[in-house]
């Protein structure tokens, strides 16, 4: 398998091939009993070892650029259930991890609201830059996490810098690769140890399916495994298989979205009512040489800032891109940070950041890149101040 092309794995890495029949899909199995007698392997849905478990969890080793020999997996309900058992299972009363300033809000809210109580210390770095990670090292220091490109403004870390002071160290590397997506990221290849993914995002890719899944070398899969059992987030077969289906045709869905947010990032970063775009692939951006480096193509997100548009009403006055949550979906929909994702950070927080109500963040769908800016541009043209 690991010698075919990413576009071949989308298609075939890890089905189960229906053993009665032949047919070309893994089927659904439903059962939650198995037979205990004369066999080792003992299917059981939060044993996280139903065939369609494994069949996506195979597929996403593989189109993370992984060899099954060496690496597991674990398929989750949720990317919360990957990201709260990656920390509860690696981190200890008493050792130190240091965060990435500006991860999800879900995960912000559960370091900062539960790691206390469980005696586990963290601290964030002065800045994204790997020099900070390693002042930022202290004895107990056990782990570093990270999230690129992260939200809402796109920032990119440098993954093999980190990776670097991480093995220097001894530390676990962790990265939240949701927003790149296997296509255009592929972090343990650059040294990362553990890759989580919320395939709520771009793997289910419809807007319709919730779940997570963790990456790891063998070694450290092994206890974030008897932390899930015990967690028990296990996602059922059915929805596995809705994902293993979304996942045939990742490949060519987030190409298109790369290609469309790269073209709608063209066409705000010259109209007159953007102050600016926040684009990876664009040279303005101040991630853009180490994106070049690190990423296969610049993903499908982007954020813009309205220059004098009442941002509620430019939302509502758009007619195809759809103002609502999540992102990574075949329809592009736009959301307000300060309204959604970051709404409960302080003004000050905020403005560190350098997000203002004005800034707005798009996930580019599949449609045409052209109905797409037709809509921005008529949505402009109709809030003019
Ligand atoms: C959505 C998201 C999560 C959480 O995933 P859920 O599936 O909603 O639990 C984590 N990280 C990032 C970057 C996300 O976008």
């Amino acid at each position: 398998m690991g010698n075919l092309s990413f576009h071949t794995l989308c298609v075939h890495a890890g089905t189960r091939i229906d053993p009665m029949t032949g047919g070309v899909n893994t089927p659904v199995y439903t059962s939650t009993s198995y037979p205990y007698l004369d066999t080792d392997v003992r299917p059981y849905p939060r044993y996280f070892n139903l065939p369609n478990q494994k069949a996506v969890i195979e597929k996403l080793i593989f189109l993370e650029g992984c060899d099954p020999d060496t690496t597991d997996g674990i398929l989750f309900s949720s990317g919360m259930a990957a990201i709260s058992t990656t920390l509860f299972g690696l981190l200890k009363s008493g050792d130190h991890a240091i965060f990435q300033r500006g991860l999800y809000g879900g995960t912000t809210h559960f370091i900062n609201g539960w790691l206390e109580r469980y005696g586990i210390e963290w601290s964030y770095p002065a800045s994204g830059e790997p020099e900070a990670f390693e002042q930022a090292i202290r004895p107990s220091t056990r782990m570093v996490y990270i999230e690129t490109p992260s939200n809402p403004l796109l920032g990119i870390t440098d993954i093999e810098g980190i990776a670097r002071i991480a093995k220097k160290h001894g530390l676990i590397s962790v990265i939240d690769n949701t927003f790149a997506s296997p296509v255009n990221q592929n972090p343990r290849l650059l040294g990362i140890d553990v890759v989580i993914h919320s395939a709520t995002k771009y793997l289910g890719g419809h807007s319709d399916i919730c779940a997570g899944a963790i990456i790891a070398p063998k070694e450290i899969a092994q206890p974030l495994y008897k932390m899930a059992l015990n967690l028990g987030g296990s996602l059922n077969p059915e929805t596995c298989y809705l994902l293993e289906r979304s996942m045939k045709t990742l490949a060519i869905r987030v190409e298109k979205q790369n290609k469309n947010a790269m073209e709608v990032a063209l066409f705000l970063a010259q109209h007159p009512g953007i102050s600016r775009v926040f684009y990876p692939g664009l040279p303005s951006h101040p991630g853009h040489l180490i994106a070049r480096k690190q990423m296969k193509g610049f993903s499908g997100m982007l954020s813009f800032e309205l220059r004098s548009a009442d941002p509620v009403k430019f939302q509502k006055s758009l007619k195809l891109i759809r103002p609502s949550m999540s992102l990574g979906g075949v329809d592009s929909i736009i959301c307000s940070p300060v309204l959604t994702s970051h709404r409960n950070l302080t003004m000050e927080e905020l403005d560190k950041e350098g997000i203002t109500d004005k800034v707005l963040r798009l996930s580019t769908g599949i449609e045409d890149a052209t109905d797409i800016i037709h809509d921005l541009k008529q949505a402009l043209e109709m809030n003019p101040e």
